[in-house]
């Protein structure tokens, strides 16, 4: 055996290993928590995102697979993407943990996820669930502004308003939103994805591995008390 297959085969095993499933809608700050968290509990922050390009890079039959999903369009099916989580699990980086983030969507692909780390003796230790109201979400998901004249001056009318309203700081032109962000489009969206997130996120309450932090403060204070609690459950 390798010492490389050591390390994996020890870190597998493991059963001090940190599996943190990050819970929240789109605009509750939870990919800002993940990397802040990340940095904290020097764990990897794997993003849906960042598993898909990983795959991309990677040479193995499943990445193989994976692309092949990836360029016809196709949806991924539950059991590759949970294939996808147990090899980043392998990887040197993840032998403490890691920090999921966008995965489960489902509670079926959380069902999966449980058994496919039950198999590789653990199991998810802490789910974060970021709680923010949605009149603050579409407050924040509907509040950006782009200016007319060049689309990287962006704004926000709360978190980063112009001096002026309605207007760019750097060239006076008008700024304006965009459909995607209209309050229609955002109820929509937040209509399609609030309710399986939800489901999910009474699963874990079910599996006492779930808890609620208000996202309606400072993302510092957020962070801290995120911290706070993750460490008293997993015992650092
Ligand atoms: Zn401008």
């Amino acid at each position: 055996m390798t010492s490389e297959a050591v390390a994996d085969t020890a870190a597998r095993n493991g059963g001090s290993r940190r599996i943190i499933v990050m819970m929240g809608a789109p605009g509750a700050g939870k990919g800002t928590q993940a990397e802040r968290l990340a940095e904290a509990l020097d764990l990897p922050h794997v993003s849906t995102g960042e598993l898909f390009r990983a795959m991309r890079k990677s040479d193995t039959p499943l990445a193989e697979q994976v692309r092949g999903y990836m360029d016809s369009g196709a949806l991924v099916p539950d059991d590759i993407v949970v294939a996808m989580v147990d090899d980043r699990l392998t990887w040197k980086d993840a032998k403490n943990g890691v920090i999921l983030d966008g995965f489960p969507r489902t509670v079926a692909q959380a069902r999966e996820l449980d058994a496919m780390l039950a198999r590789v003796g653990t199991a998810v230790s802490a789910v974060p669930y970021i709680e923010v109201p949605t009149e603050l979400l579409l407050a924040r998901l509907t509040g950006r502004r782009i200016c007319t004249k060049d689309d990287q001056h962006v704004y926000h009318v709360v978190a980063m308003p112009p001096k002026k309203e309605g207007i760019c700081d750097i060239d006076g032109a008008e700024l304006y939103q965009r459909k995607d962000d209209s309050e229609e489009t955002v109820q929509a969206r937040l209509d399609q994805q609030l309710p399986p997130m939800f489901e999910v996120v009474d699963y874990y309450a079910g599996n006492d591995v779930l808890f609620a932090v208000p996202g309606d403060q400072s993302p510092e204070a957020v962070t801290e008390e995120l911290l706070r609690v993750i460490n008293s459950r997993t015992g650092a």
